[in-house]
């Protein structure tokens, strides 16, 4: 049986305490290294979405080339999502589409249309829960799969999808049920603030003024709510897209952007880690 990153460290965590409580003694060390390592764990993967501590996870593709990759989460959104796929159009652009799965459910036929525009179909859980975060191996395995696979069936390819938990975020239960399906882990080099700003403009020149080749952007087609939207996007989109183009950048598939070469079609499973390819 291979160990997850979380495990190993949860491993050598007790290695120590019982090694440290064999030589001195029982004593509050003996209770609180494993109880500090295991909170440190879970602060880490609260507040780092982007930290490869439990998990190894992909921030940035290449860099030698003038291209990025726009990331859409939580739609698809039958008010936003066609929108935002015309915009793609009208700029040659590529996304990835990180999609909660009950959304997708609802709406396959925009799922259809993401995958046959050439965009990329990634697995954002099903439910997006909230409190996803605190449960079991077993629960984020059920959240995993069944996105997956309608993933799968909307695409017809057995390809394993990407996989950007809820917010980000990561737990050991999360690593170890990621680990046993051997899934590629995404979160973002650069937060567009799409969520919480109000000014369009402002949310598209952030993103344009500090992009770099490589980058990976967290921006929002859906939201996680019923029968709420994300409209900022439809604003701020054309202004990002302009702006990469007089900057000389192309946005990609986060596969596209992280494959030795763009593929004509997404290669989820091909996604190469920038922080650690050793799937341990
Ligand atoms: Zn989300």
């Amino acid at each position: 049986m291979s160990l997850c990153r979380a495990d190993k460290f949860l491993l050598a965590s007790a290695a120590v305490t019982v090694g440290s409580a064999a030589v001195f003694g029982p004593s509050a060390w003996s209770l609180g290294v494993p109880f500090g390592a295991h909170a440190l764990l879970m602060v880490d993967g609260i507040f780092r979405p982007e930290s490869a501590v439990l998990y190894p996870t992909l921030i940035r593709g290449r860099t030698d080339q003038p291209q990025v990759a726009l990331t859409f989460d939580d739609g698809p959104d039958p008010e936003i999502t066609p929108a935002v796929l015309d915009m793609l159009a009208e700029y040659d652009a590529r996304a990835t589409f990180f999609v909660i799965g009950r959304h997708l459910e609802k709406h396959r036929a925009l799922g259809e249309r993401i995958h046959r525009e050439g965009h990329e179909l990634g697995n954002h859980s099903w439910q997006h829960s909230y409190l996803l975060n605190f449960s079991s191996a077993a629960g984020h395995g059920v959240e995993m799969d069944r996105c997956s696979q309608l993933i799968k069936s909307v695409t017809e390819s057995e390809r394993e999808p990407l996989y950007r938990p809820p917010v980000g975020l990561k737990s050991p239960a999360m690593a170890r049920a990621a680990h046993q399906r051997n899934l590629n882990v995404v979160a973002w080099s650069i937060h567009s603030r799409d969520t919480f700003a109000r000014d369009p403009r402002a949310v598209a020149n952030g993103v344009v003024r500090r992009i770099r080749p490589g980058d990976i952007v967290l921006m929002h087609d859906g939201h996680d709510r019923d029968n709420r939207h994300r409209p900022l996007i439809l604003e701020a989109l054309p202004l990002l897209l302009q702006g990469l183009r007089e900057r000389g950048l192309k946005s990609v598939t986060v596969s596209g952007l992280s494959n030795e070469t763009q593929p004509a079609t997404p290669a989820p499973n091909d996604a190469r880690l920038a922080s650690d390819d050793a799937r341990s």
